[in-house]
């Protein structure tokens, strides 16, 4: 099918140009908006004339063009990260996915038991999963970050044990914005005999990943941190774990059996359309991403903060930055003052904390991410904001 919107870049600046009291958006990794091609395209499964059918009706037009635009994207899907396409299955997001990878193994285990290698920068889509394992029997060794927030080879094989049978570590951390070295990690559990699981909600777009080459076994995918839509993910499951995953969700025994439910045409082409587009896009949008992460930085210097992570190893649109004291910055910027997910607990970041930061200072960080529709003339406004909400330090 053909596109609907040209294909333009730099895309066109929202509206906030012309009101200056509008609240600049600088909150990416938590969650982007929709590319308006990405909407075109889901518009384009929902209504009577067109694509709604049900990609499991087997016996008529209706469900047959569903079936090929579900194809379709989960090609687009695969193509982005090097996988083969049949090895992509569905899922609702990457908390679902990672559900999967972690509790379809786990309970494959023979006595169900055994040991798990993670870290303590997980998401708590992940920790909150393992922790549903440990209460039922599994043993998890949390790896601590070193000072630059980085899990190193050498501490996996450390960790890994005779009856080590998973490792699950993400690519990118949603906080920082740090790298993780699967290629190497990937490498070591695989001599080890384990299975490897790797969290990329934050990396698509953003980091080059290569399936054919990384030796990684499962890699949980979401849309929405990529310009799709909320409410649709993927899950890659290589052939390693044939035998070794087992579905979670049951009923109609779709997805070759390792996730039921009508599959989403709309959610499932949008994702694989912001996928494509993310391809496509790719080195203009770290190129961009970087300009502006540099522009930033450059505006930050000689302020009382601490940028945590590392600085070498990171994705180009995360910055996560400590103030030496605290500080009011108002509410025209939109960013996180810690992961979204935990901002409903108020508590300090268990990233942060990993990090060995002070409850204090973890609580006062903040997490800029920028995006593709970030400006130059946003990024000065932060600045802008930041040095003028540092210069008066609340006592
Ligand atoms: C956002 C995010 C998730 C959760 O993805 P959903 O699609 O929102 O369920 C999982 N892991 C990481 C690293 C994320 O950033």
């Amino acid at each position: 099918m053909s596109r609907i919107l040209p294909w333009n870049w730099p895309a066109p600046v929202p509206a906030l140009e012309k009101n200056s009291s509008e609240v600049l958006y600088f909150d990416y990794a938590a969650t982007t908006p929709v590319d308006e091609r990405v909407i075109a395209r889901m518009v384009e499964c929902l209504g009577r004339g067109a694509t709604f059918g049900n990609p499991a009706s087997t016996s008529h037009a209706f469900g047959h063009r569903a079936k090929e635009q579900v194809e379709k994207a989960r090609q687009q899907v695969a193509e982005l990260v090097g996988a083969a396409t049949d090895r992509i299955v569905w899922t609702s997001g990457a908390t679902e996915s990672n559900n999967l990878a972690l509790k379809g193994v786990a309970c494959t285990q023979a006595g169900h038991a055994g040991h798990i290698v993670s870290s303590q920068l997980e998401h708590k889509a992940v920790l909150d999963t393992l922790k549903q394992l440990e209460e039922q029997g599994f043993q998890v060794t949390y790896l601590e970050p070193d000072k630059n927030g980085a899990i190193t080879a050498d501490a996996v094989l450390g960790a890994l044990r005779e009856d080590s049978f998973l490792v699950s570590l993400m690519l990118v951390n949603n906080e920082l914005g740090t790298v993780t070295d699967v290629a190497s990690i990937g490498r070591l559990v695989r001599e080890h005999g384990a299975l490897f699981h790797v969290d990329a909600a934050q990396a698509t777009g953003k980091v080059d990943i290569d399936l054919k080459t990384l030796e990684v076994d499962l890699m949980s995918f979401s849309a929405h941190k990529t310009y799709g839509p909320k409410g649709i993910g993927a899950l890659y499951a290589g052939p390693r774990t044939e035998g070794k995953l087992r579905a979670q969700i049951h009923g109609g025994g779709h997805e070759q059996g390792l996730r039921s439910g009508t599959l989403a045409t709309h959610q499932i082409v949008g994702m694989g359309e912001a996928f494509a587009i993310a391809r496509e896009l790719a080195e203009t949008e770290r190129a961009h991403l970087s300009a502006l992460r540099e522009r930033l930085l450059k505006a930050l210097a000689g302020l009382p903060i601490t940028i945590n992570g590392s600085r070498t190893t990171h994705v180009p649109n995360t910055l996560s930055l400590t103030p030496y004291y605290d500080f009011s910055i108002g509410n025209e910027l939109a960013l996180s003052s810690t992961s979204a997910c935990n901002s409903a607990s108020n508590e300090p970041s268990h990233v942060l904390m990993a990090l060995r930061l002070k409850p204090s200072e973890a609580l006062r960080t903040i997490r800029l991410s920028l995006g593709r529709y970030s400006t130059e003339r946003e990024v000065d406004r932060a600045a802008e904001l930041i040095r003028s909400a540092l210069m008066i330090p609340i006592p």
